[in-house]
């Protein structure tokens, strides 16, 4: 539920990365991120969508301050943290984790199941040896899963399990914030589902703030309360989930909406099917980045950038009123 302060303030957040090809006689960048805004309250959802390579990953990584920012500036709980030191950031690391696609990736193989959910209370010198050895029981319990596993090595478990104890690492010192980083993404359906009801009712227990990053549109639509839209590193379309996906007004979100598979196979939709790739983040295309996909596009488009409008609904596209079902407030 929204609440009047939020937990996290993002403003025109960019990451530009330099490319130190000794190819490139000049410096390049790639502009992974282009000036991200939003807020997001406790307890509340933001899904980030769009293929791969918008930049969505890299605004979750950013600002949690795994890359230091090109600019702009990251407000958690009120408090500027965009140029704290990483020393500084140690006791916020309790307050904001991240949860990733791959869990054989991110847990230590090496380690059993316990040393894994524990080490966040060595991090942090929380508890006794007996009590972190409880907690790790109680975690493993909330995440659906037996107290013995803690003697277990991640790769005796399956993808699903293995995202289970991720995010009984998560969780574990009650964060306020947690990034999901295509954490279903690589899962079976039917363990995808469980995984995100696991993930909103922790949600809903432990009133915590979610950014939910994927390129399936139909997940993040089920637990998000609001959804951004990426391309090439900016937002082009953002506001209320059920908006954006009932009425999406960016010919982009269209084409992602049009191409989610319908229950019924007899139900008549017409995919919109988006040509070529999208383009290089280090040579974006002049005018509005969408514009050599677009199939709308006209003259103007190919050399003005649109900015996203002031609304609740906002949308970055210079012919919005084009689009049936909008009404462009
Ligand atoms: Fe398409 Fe033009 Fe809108 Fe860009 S500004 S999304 S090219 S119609």
């Amino acid at each position: 539920m929204t609440q009047a302060t939020p937990l996290l303030q993002i403003k025109d957040l960019k990451q530009h990365f330099l490319v130190s090809n000794k190819l490139f006689q000049d410096k390049k960048y790639v502009y992974a991120v282009d000036g991200v805004s939003f807020d997001l309250y406790p307890g509340q959802t933001i899904g980030l969508v769009g293929e791969s390579g918008c930049g969505k990953s890299t605004v979750g990584r950013t600002l949690l301050k795994l890359y230091e920012p090109t600019a702009g500036r990251i407000f958690f709980e009120g408090r500027d943290i965009t140029n704290l030191k990483a020393k500084e950031m140690i006791s916020l690391r309790k307050e904001m984790q991240i949860i990733l696609q791959d869990p054989l990736e991110s847990l230590n193989q090496r380690h059993t199941v316990g040393d894994i959910i524990k080490e966040p209370f060595q991090i942090h010198g929380i508890g006794t040896p007996k009590e972190r050895d409880q907690w790790v029981s109680e975690l493993l319990v909330k995440v659906g899963l037996r107290p013995d596993a803690a003697s277990r090595f991640p790769h005796e478990f399956s993808g699903g399990q293995r995202q289970r104890i991720g995010i009984a690492r998560a969780i574990a010192l009650k964060p306020k914030l947690i990034v999901c980083d295509e954490s279903v993404s690589a899962l079976d359906v039917s363990v995808q589902a469980q995984i995100v009801n696991l993930l909103l009712d922790l949600q809903k227990e432990m009133n915590i703030a979610l950014i939910f990053i994927a390129h399936d549109l139909s997940v993040v639509r089920h637990v998000s309360d609001v959804i951004a839209v990426m391309y090439l590193g900016k937002f082009v379309e953002i506001g209320k989930a059920e908006d954006v996906y009932n009425t999406p007004k960016h010919p982009y979100t269209e084409a992602l909406i049009s191409a989610i598979p319908q229950p019924d196979p007899w139900a008549k939709k017409d995919r919109i099917i988006l040509n070529g790739d999208i383009p290089s983040p280090m040579n974006p295309p002049k005018g509005c980045a969408f514009s050599t996909r677009c199939r709308l596009a006209e003259k103007g488009c190919f050399e003005h950038s649109p900015t996203l409008s002031c609304d609740e609904h906002k949308v970055a596209c210079h012919l919005v009123q084009l689009l049936p079902g909008n009404n462009n407030e």
